[in-house]
């Protein structure tokens, strides 16, 4: 198969997370995500469903319905943006502590969405327990805030973004979070790693934020690929 000219056959065969948005959407992406045998899947509303007319009841009950047909492997991304402040006050958190109530009832770990809320997300984590705990995905933060996620049983997952000059006390927190909970991502078609910043991010540029956090780590980039395969199929 070939996707932009690039013989997808060469790369392996491809394990990995395709991430929901919102519910309703594992639909349109489940044909695809079958095209991949090593592919799973996750369903999720995430803080941006909010605002649009739809309650957190409605959100969840839709969910719901979303994890009796399609058996995903995680419930996210869930979390708080205090970016963009989705909903009504303290929506958002209502429906994270709703997604995680979720997961614990369906025994699967979360992906964690978390923007400029560091504070709110580690409280809701330590006072609404998920389980199985998961992912803090798309880690922006710094050594001290990875430190505490780390705590309370978190796997680390860094995107593109390390790449990025301005982003030295993430650099930090990457090279502090131990072998046995990193995790890379794509956060495609976000966060582009240097040297393709700028452009819309595809999956296949994931090698560019290997090599350099590899790097940082003081490893290679197969050593760590191996580290974070068994990350990841060890929160599965
Ligand atoms: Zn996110």
């Amino acid at each position: 198969m070939k996707a932009k000219g690039v013989d997808l056959s060469l790369l392996g065969p491809l394990e990995g997370m395709d991430i929901g948005c919102e519910p309703g959407d594992i639909e349109t992406r489940l044909p695809l995500i079958k095209q991949f045998s090593g592919l799973r899947w996750s369903v999720s509303a995430g803080p941006w469903c909010l605002g649009r007319g739809k309650s957190v009841s409605q959100l969840i009950s839709q969910l719901k319905e979303d994890c009796g047909k399609f058996r995903p492997d995680f419930i996210g991304e869930t979390g708080i943006d205090r970016h963009y402040n989705y909903g009504e006050k303290g929506e958002m958190e209502e429906l994270f502590i709703a997604c995680i109530e979720l997961a614990n009832e369906l025994n699967l770990p979360i992906t964690v969405h978390n923007r400029e809320a560091d504070k709110t997300v580690l409280e809701i984590l330590r006072t609404h327990r998920a389980d199985r705990r998961g992912i803090i995905h798309c880690f922006s933060g710094d050594r001290e805030s990875a430190r505490q996620f780390l705590d309370l049983g978190y796997a680390i997952s860094f995107a593109g973004n390390v790449t990025y000059k301005s982003n030295e006390a993430l650099r930090e927190a990457v090279s502090y979070v131990p072998d046995s909970s990193i995790l890379l991502e794509t956060d495609s078609p976000y966060l582009s790693p240097v040297p393709v910043r700028g452009r819309v991010n595809t999956p296949l540029n994931i090698s560019y934020t290997y090599e350099f956090a590899a790097q940082l780590r003081g490893t290679s980039a197969q050593e760590l690929n191996e580290k974070v395969k068994q990350n990841y199929f060890s929160i599965l």
